[in-house]
């Protein structure tokens, strides 16, 4: 069984795929194609926002948010210590020092609560936010309207890291257009992936969208004229083609998507010792992930995939734990520490069949009554 299964989602729009590689290959222009407009048209409506940036990675969404709003030597940012390693990464390289805050232990997103205790110690230090970057984990958003208010009275930005959020929603509106700028990705595993790297950011502010659209090429407002620094953080137009044939089908794989997983916690929810997604009741998840967890994960796993079923782990380890970061202060964050220990997640794409989940969890039913009578 595959965690994520690509090629049942190419085999269903071969011919689209193929015909949009072709319309690139005929008009050659590879950086910067027709398809780049047309896709960031497309994004720009899907998510309710006015503008989109096409950007060449996750990762480089979130640099070219953070050097447009100015981010750099000496800032802090809040964030969470519990996601993928870009989030953190990416203040870092700009010279920026993370500031961690703890989870909320249900929805594995930053607390709004220790959120807000976070930015008043910091001012009365003498140490401002200078931005919050909140992570949308496993495809459900984090509490936007409660983070946009602290952000409103400190007046700071907020970035989403929606990178496996695109395609959820928050009371009713779409994930990457919640905040002053939204950031995804478009990695084939995402809930909307390309074939190779890509990503994208989203904002309503026009200067915002001037000034990434400038750093995404070397900070070059017209030919060889360079009024800021950036980078080359363009997407590939045959990504873009590709992106624009997947995202006809997304609609339906979003719903696909949501079958799957009401299907996984119904069957899992009484499980002893398995605690199963907590969703709010106003969040959409697009189930970049579905994330149990055991306080016995590690023997749960090696059960289940003795059966041949893949499990993985999003995170082992919280960020503010990660040696690349252990120059930074290090904030205790109990919550996350024990996500990290407890959390895994089943194999989860909008091709997922009843049979091969009653599969999985048959195994997980029956790894955890072993792992539980091992005590
Ligand atoms: C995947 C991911 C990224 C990075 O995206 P890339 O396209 O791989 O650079 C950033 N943040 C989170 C939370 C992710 O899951």
């Amino acid at each position: 069984m595959q965690f994520i299964d690509l090629a049942a989602q190419q085999a269903r729009i071969a011919p689209q795929i193929r015909e949009r590689i072709e319309a690139v290959l005929a008009h050659g222009r590879y950086v910067m194609g027709p398809e780049i407009n047309e896709l960031e048209e497309k994004l720009a409506s899907y998510v309710s926002v006015d503008h989109c940036i096409a950007v060449s990675s996750g990762t480089d969404a979130l640099i070219v948010a953070l050097m447009a709003l100015g981010i750099g030597a000496g800032d802090r940012v809040a964030t969470t210590p519990f996601s993928f390693i870009s989030t953190v990464e990416t203040i870092a390289l700009l010279g920026a020092e993370p500031v961690f805050v703890d989870i909320d232990p249900r929805t594995y997103n930053i607390d709004p609560q220790q959120l807000d205790q976070v930015m008043a110690e910091q001012r009365d230090r003498g140490q401002p936010i200078k931005a919050i970057m909140p992570v949308s984990l496993y495809g459900q958003c984090a509490e936007f309207d409660t983070i946009n208010q602290i952000a409103g009275r400190y007046q700071v930005p907020v970035i989403e890291d929606g990178a496996q959020s695109f395609g959820g929603t928050y009371h009713g509106r779409p994930s990457c257009g919640l905040t002053t700028i939204g950031c995804t990705s478009f990695f084939p595993a995402k809930p909307l992936g390309c074939y190779g790297e890509g990503g994208a950011c989203f904002t309503n502010d026009a200067e915002l969208a001037k000034r990434i659209r400038e750093i995404r090429v070397h900070g070059q407002d017209r030919r060889y004229h360079h009024p800021r620094l950036g980078i080359n953080a363009r997407l590939a137009t045959l990504q873009a083609a590709i992106l624009l044939a997947k995202l006809e089908i997304f609609p339906d794989e979003v719903e696909a998507r949501d079958q799957a997983a009401q299907r996984y916690s119904e069957a899992l929810k009484e499980v002893d010792n398995i605690t199963v997604p907590h969703i709010e009741p106003w969040n959409r998840s697009i189930w970049a992930q579905y994330t149990l967890r055991s306080p016995r994960r590690d023997r749960v796993c090696e059960l289940i995939g003795e059966r041949g079923i893949p499990t993985a782990v999003h995170y082992p380890v919280p960020l503010n734990d990660q040696p690349a970061f252990a120059n930074f202060a290090h904030r205790a964050t109990p919550i996350a520490a024990q996500a990290a220990a407890e959390v895994f997640s089943l194999p989860m794409h909008p091709y997922l069949t009843p049979e091969q989940q009653s599969a999985v969890v048959d195994a997980v039913r029956a790894a955890a009554a072993t792992a539980n009578e091992e005590g």
